[in-house]
């Protein structure tokens, strides 16, 4: 059956997780709405690729469960302190495990297919907050002293499905993703002078950062050139934006990359958001409203998950707090159970 469209169109700056999501489902319950994406799809995007703590509830009810059908599953994680283990856990559900290569693309194409309007190659000025715009823009480019840097290789044998290696100023997480690739993904913090290019940046980082003996084995397997990325200008502490629009995903709050949850808030807050604004868009509420609605909705089901990896982040970063954190994790008191649970 064709759905009638919506009386009001919508409008989603930023084409990632976030918004496609939101898009796709969106589409689907007969709202008309375009997206504006500043690139282009296919392409690499520095991320872990390690997806933990999405419902697959969600992922149904936005009706993009199928294109995880690859994705590997994930439920072992391994703590690492340089080499040394110091931590092995089970998660309470599988994570996924599959890379933004192929998942933003397939969003875009699932979104196109369900009769959304995509516009890539164009990017919207922050100041546009009209009515029936939603923000799902990212994270806001900071200066900032992090780099991350990521690339996928082929024959590099894991004894977890994630290993989180904890260096000098550095974590870096190695886990499989489709077609038997393993992603390696790192956030460090930056260094002046060193020579590297694109596709050295990786292990040249890796082996700074005390992980000698992984960055050699780095260096032994094949890398996929096109695959090797970086990011500057990371900041993590952002806070809940209060102005007048609707944000989601990073562009409402961004999780650390170390609790692997970035990518399930965006899905789980495009699903929080798209009742009421479905319901906006069929003129059963006003804009005012609906932006009311959807920012508490938002702030009470993240806000605990939130504070809590922003709290730990720092921690994670400093040699002290390495220290701190792999001695309060064998004492048990690093509240883990909380890190590894959904994020709704
Ligand atoms: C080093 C690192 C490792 C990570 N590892 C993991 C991990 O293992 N697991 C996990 O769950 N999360 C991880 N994350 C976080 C995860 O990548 C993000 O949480 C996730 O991408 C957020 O999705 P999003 O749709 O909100 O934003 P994005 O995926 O960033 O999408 C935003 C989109 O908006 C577009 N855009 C930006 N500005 C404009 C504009 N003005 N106009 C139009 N378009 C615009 C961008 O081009 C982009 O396509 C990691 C992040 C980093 C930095």
């Amino acid at each position: 059956m064709k759905l009638l469209s919506s009386a009001k169109e919508i409008r989603i700056v930023g084409g990632g997780l976030a918004g496609l999501s939101l898009g796709i489902a969106l589409q689907k319950r007969g709202v008309s709405t375009k997206v504006i994406e500043a690139g282009s799809y296919p392409r690499h995007k520095v991320c872990g690729e390690f997806i933990s703590g999405v419902s697959s509830s969600t992922l149904e009810a936005l009706e993009i469960a199928p294109l995880f059908s690859d994705a590997i599953r994930h439920r072992k994680v391994q703590w690492r302190l340089g080499e040394r283990v110091f931590r092995e856990d089970r998660l309470p559900q599988d994570a996924l495990g599959i890379s933004r290569y192929a998942l933003d693309n397939r969003l875009a194409r699932e979104f196109e297919n369900a009769g959304g309007r995509l516009e890539t190659n164009q990017r919207a000025g922050r100041e546009e907050n009209g009515e029936g715009t939603i923000w799902a823009a990212g994270r806001v480019a900071e200066p900032s002293k992090w780099i991350g840097l990521k690339a996928h290789f082929e024959d590099l044998s894991l004894d977890s499905d994630l290993e989180l290696r904890l260096g000098r100023g550095a974590y870096v997480g190695a886990s499989k993703i489709e077609d038997g690739k393993v992603n390696v993904c790192g956030l460090f913090r930056k260094r002046i002078g060193i020579e590297t290019s694109r596709t050295t940046a990786l292990s040249s980082y890796v082996r700074i950062a005390g992980l000698e003996g992984f960055a050699d084995r780095l260096e032994s397997s094949s890398m996929n050139p096109q695959s090797a990325s970086g990011v500057a200008a990371l900041a993590f502490a952002k806070i809940v934006d209060a102005s007048n629009r609707i944000q989601i995903g990073d562009a409402f709050g961004v999780m650390p990359p170390f609790t692997g949850n970035g990518m399930s808030l965006a899905f789980e807050s495009a699903y929080v958001a798209a009742p009421f604004i479905e319901e906006y868009a069929k003129e059963k509420r006003d804009w005012q409203e609906t932006v009311k609605a959807v920012q508490t909705s938002l702030a009470k089901t993240f806000a605990a998950k939130l504070g809590a990896s922003r709290f730990l982040h720092p921690w994670i970063h400093s040699q002290w707090g390495q220290n701190a954190f792999y001695l309060l994790s064998k004492a048990r008191l690093v509240p883990f159970k909380m890190l590894l649970s959904k994020v709704r």
